[in-house]
């Protein structure tokens, strides 16, 4: 499995685990967690994260006798180290996937992607959970002016059922929202929203906790064995299970090839500022708004929720890189954008495995009588969650498990097994095309 953290380096006292894991109270991670393996459970759910979860709860909920496992502490994967940034996380526009599937299911997948972004701030309203949640919106911001142009083109051009309200914002215009040169314009989207990652994901262990899953962490699954019910070997010993969930995103391994070979895990990288004085903290980011921009190999970042710093994310190198060198190639990249900040430290660099698919797309459903939902491309904050109910719905016989991602294929290629060797040169490709404009 990848190793999060790197040696923390001796000559500074940068942190090598996310931000996020210092600014909440996840005791109950560790609280919840059992010492003795089950002998048996209705529903193994391998995986602890936000897709894991929602599936728990909903068979729980259903009367399930639940049982989730993780190789890890709970939440060791991306969800409680992610940018905390929900959209309605559709990567292909819908023109392209006209194209590929027809109009009407283009159109479904779009608007299950708003549904989403909508169904998660009404589930962590519903439920009451205290995690930051903030429908803050987005600032888009376009990284040279060809980029501008097409974002003009397609606001312009949106498809009446998947009116995004968002608003064009000029050059001129864009100080309100960011104090810096580096970028030509770009769009608010109003609806997009930003949670505390690591308290969204301790909350969901405290509810599905208090419907009665049960957990067990370092808890590697080694293999799964028969068509249900099924033998689970784990390093813990062996669980017997009717049904089994595979929640398992960008650390699918080869315990279940026919997943591995559909997703390709990537790192994404994050670091926090040190603390930065509000008047200038609030000066370039004059509002509360999460933003990104529109490279393909994207920056995100945002306000911390308690106001004090900043959270940026992105990609530095074509390999997969070590925390320890990945955060100063970053600090680097944010002074390029906001070069007020020249100066600021970091105070911690952290990473994750998010799971691309070769169709850009998430998808759901069963391999070999195993549930899974899975490829959220990085962007599995709403879209994760939603799958992972979506999923538990399905396990159970709820109609409402329906859902549009359940019908393209999950493709893979010839060859590919796991192991992105094409990784390093599709990010230079990506980068290149960045920088050209193209
Ligand atoms: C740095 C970073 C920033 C991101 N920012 C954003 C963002 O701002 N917005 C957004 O929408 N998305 C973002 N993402 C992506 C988002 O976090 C993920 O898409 C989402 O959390 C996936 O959830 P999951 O439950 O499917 O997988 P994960 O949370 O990754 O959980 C998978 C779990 O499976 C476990 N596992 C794997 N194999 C086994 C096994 N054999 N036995 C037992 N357990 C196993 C792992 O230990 C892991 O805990 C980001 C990701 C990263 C890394």
């Amino acid at each position: 499995m990848f190793p999060h953290a790197g040696q923390n380096p001796e000559q500074t006292s940068l942190q090598l685990t996310p931000w996020w894991h210092e600014s909440a109270d996840r005791n109950i991670c560790v609280r919840v967690a059992e010492q003795t393996l089950p002998a048996k459970a209705d529903v193994v759910v391998v995986g602890s994260g936000y897709t894991g979860l929602h599936a728990a709860l909903v068979c729980a909920e259903a009367g399930r006798e639940t049982l989730v496992v993780d190789a890890g502490e709970l939440g060791f994967g991306c969800s409680s180290r992610n940018g905390g940034q929900i959209s309605s996380s559709i990567k292909p526009g819908f023109e392209v996937l006209k194209k590929r599937h027809g109009e009407s299911v283009a159109l479904a997948i779009h608007q299950e992607g708003h549904r989403s972004l909508q169904w998660l701030g009404e589930f962590i309203e519903q439920a009451g959970l205290d995690c930051d949640f903030d429908r803050c919106g987005r600032f888009h911001a376009a990284h040279n002016a060809s980029t501008f142009n097409k974002l003009s083109q397609r606001l312009n051009s949106e498809h009446p059922l998947l009116a995004s309200g968002a608003q064009l914002i000029s050059q001129a215009e864009q100080q309100a929202y960011i104090r810096s040169d580096a970028y030509f314009g770009g769009a608010v989207f109003p609806r997009h929203a930003s949670v505390h990652p690591a308290k969204y994901h301790r909350e969901l262990v405290r509810l599905a906790a208090e419907k009665g899953v049960r957990f067990m962490a370092d808890c590697r699954v080694e293999s799964v064995r028969g068509e249900g019910p099924f033998r689970l070997l784990t390093s813990r010993g062996e669980v017997l299970a009717d049904k089994v969930v595979m929640a398992t995103n960008g650390y699918t391994s080869g315990i279940t090839p026919q997943l591995q070979r559909r997703v390709i895990p990537i790192g994404s990288y994050m670091i926090a500022t040190e603390q930065i004085q509000p008047e200038l903290l609030n000066g370039l980011l004059p509002t509360g708004k999460i933003i990104s921009d529109s490279r393909k190999v994207v920056y995100y970042y945002r306000k911390s929720p308690d106001g004090q710093r900043i959270l940026f994310g992105g990609r530095v190198s074509g390999s997969e890189t070590d925390p320890a060198v990945s955060g100063p190639q970053l600090q680097r990249e944010l002074v390029n954008l906001l070069p007020e900040l020249e100066g600021i430290g970091i105070s911690h660099s952290w990473s994750g495995l998010v799971a691309y698919t070769f169709d850009e797309l998430p998808h759901i459903g069963m391999q070999q009588g195993l549930h899974y939902a899975m490829g959220y491309c990085g962007a599995g904050v709403g879209m994760a969650s939603y799958l992972g109910n979506k999923l538990g719905k399905q396990l159970v016989g709820d109609p409402d498990g329906e859902t549009v991602f359940s019908i393209p294929a999950f493709p893979s290629r010839p060859g590919y097994r796991g192991n992105p060797w094409f990784l390093p040169a599709a990010v230079q490709y990506y980068r290149l095309r960045d920088r050209l404009n193209i």
